[in-house]
């Protein structure tokens, strides 16, 4: 079997521990795992640590040639990425290829993006010279989720090695081969040894260390919102800075004037994508009473027609990421007290032992069921009715989470409404997501989280703010 191992300093270190990387749409191992820990961790650390003052003397062009490049070779190897994504996550190819792709634009768009990022001067006297400068942190730590591992990467990275740190990733238990080949990718295309390092491992042995660790300057975290908890405090008793991206509960909401047929399509998208293991699913379909019966109607016949399959089959629908994933949505679709599976709801027949789960309209609960209020994390979308524009608002914003929001309207004003009052990081207006939407800022309100990342407003996250007076 296959070892795969963390990549630190440029070079590869074997673990004596491994733990098994299982293929979601079979329940077989492909490979092994290198268990790394606290000890890895530390090498790792010390890499960043070592080179970092050396990489934020670069200038913005030569890091912003070394980031170009660095999407070139990403494009260059799309086929093996798209493949390895695929087989660790599950996901249908095309979806890999286009975690590819975006992945590859986040390379890109820092690259442009750090040439023109400045501090500012502040005309405060005559006689004082005040400007700002944007400095790097340092060393980040970056730990992620497994439902898109080269997005999730690149994004935070990217924007770390374009601002001058030096960063160490955590990728997800499940889902290391791609961080370890971007690793290695960045080495081959130039970037010093050092500056990009990933350490493969388990969240509460790698991760932990990683989060406790004092040579870390910075703490990004992409995953559920109670190990982003733990993250935050962890980081709160080092007074370490944090970017936190975690679970949504997000809603599309139609009113009675929305295009049906040209919103029917999104709507299932957004739940149907990656199997709806993705933060920012719409989860939750808030509908006008009047095309109330037309939206579920359309969305049933859409979610029948969907192909189940195992990933590199490039199905429409990939299994869960794990039989614990599967057997939490299962439970969760079996507990409903109110509503109807209009359809799915099961685990469908005949596909092996993969962690597949058909996609699942449930209509009629009400809005506090936990179903409603949690985030399922697979294609299980919840239908609820609504009367007035107060009452839309009341539900969408009724959650915990709030990363996204969409409303459906062809009323011009009714949109600029929803734009205010819908409460989320991003809200659309006729449309939902925006293909990977690599330039719009990206974040959460409430227990979704904090800071933002994607954007140039990035940089501000992964850079600390000098401010210099000088008497003149
Ligand atoms: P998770 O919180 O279980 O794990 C995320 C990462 O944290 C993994 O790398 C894991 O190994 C690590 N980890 C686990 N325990 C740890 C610990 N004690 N200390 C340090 N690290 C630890 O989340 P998940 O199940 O991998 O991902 C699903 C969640 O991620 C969902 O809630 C989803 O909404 C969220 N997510 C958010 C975004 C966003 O941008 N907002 C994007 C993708 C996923």
């Amino acid at each position: 079997m296959p070892v795969t191992q963390s990549f630190i300093g440029g070079r590869s270190i074997p673990s004596t521990e491994t733990f098994p990387n299982i293929d979601p749409a079979t329940g077989k191992s492909i490979g092994d795992v290198a268990r790394s820990g606290a000890d890895e961790v530390d090498l790792a650390v010390a890499a960043a640590r070592t080179i970092q003052p050396e990489w934020a003397k670069t200038s913005p062009e030569q890091r912003s040639i070394l980031l170009t490049k660095m999407a070139d070779a990403v494009t260059a190897h799309r086929d093996e990425l798209a493949r390895l994504e695929c087989e660790d996550t599950g996901k249908p190819l095309t979806q890999a290829y286009a975690d590819v792709d975006v992945c590859a634009r986040y390379f890109r768009y820092y690259g442009h993006c750090i040439e023109t990022y400045y501090g500012i001067t502040i005309p405060m006297r005559d006689d004082m010279h005040v400007y700002t400068r944007r400095e790097p942190f340092g060393v980040t730590g970056h730990i992620v989720a497994w439902n898109y591992p080269l997005q999730l990467i690149s994004r935070a990275a990217a924007t770390s090695l374009a601002a001058g740190n030096a960063a160490v990733v955590k990728p997800a238990d499940e889902t290391p081969r791609t961080a370890v080949r971007l690793a290695e990718l960045i080495v081959e295309v130039g970037f010093p040894a050092g500056v990009f390092n990933v350490v493969t491992g388990l969240g509460a042995e790698a991760g932990a260390a990683l989060t406790a660790h004092p040579g870390v300057d910075h703490l990004g975290f992409v995953g559920s919102t109670e190990v982003g908890s733990l993250i935050a405090h962890a980081a709160a008793d080092r007074v370490v800075p944090t970017v936190l991206e975690l679970g949504g509960k997000s809603a599309n909401v139609v009113f009675a004037d929305a295009d049906v047929d040209a919103a029917v399509p999104f709507l299932v998208k957004s739940i149907l994508q990656n199997a709806g293991q993705t933060c920012s699913a719409g989860s939750r379909l808030i509908v006008h009473r009047d095309v109330h019966d037309e939206v579920i109607s359309k969305m049933a016949a859409a979610f029948r027609k969907t192909t189940i399959g195992v990933g590199v089959d490039d199905p429409d629908l990939g299994p869960l990421i794990s039989k614990k994933q599967q057997g939490r949505v299962r439970d969760l679709v079996a507990g409903i007290s109110r509503g109807t599976v209009v359809t799915g709801g099961t685990i469908p027949e005949g596909l092996g032992d993969g962690s597949f789960f058909a996609p699942t309209l449930i209509d009629g609960v009400d809005p506090s069921d936990e179903i409603a209020q949690q985030e399922v994390f697979g294609p299980v979308v919840v239908a609820t009715q609504f009367s007035d524009d107060d009452e839309a608002v009341a539900i969408a914003n009724g959650t915990d989470y709030a990363l996204l929001a969409a409303a459906w309207t062809q009323n011009l004003s009714r949109g600029h409404r929803m734009a205010q009052q819908l409460q989320a990081g991003q809200v659309y207006v006729n449309t939902y997501g925006a293909g990977g939407g690599v330039e719009l800022p990206f974040g959460g309100f409430r227990k979704s989280g904090y800071g933002r990342e994607k954007g140039f407003e990035a940089l501000d996250a992964y850079t600390q703010t000098k401010t210099v007076v000088m008497k003149l």
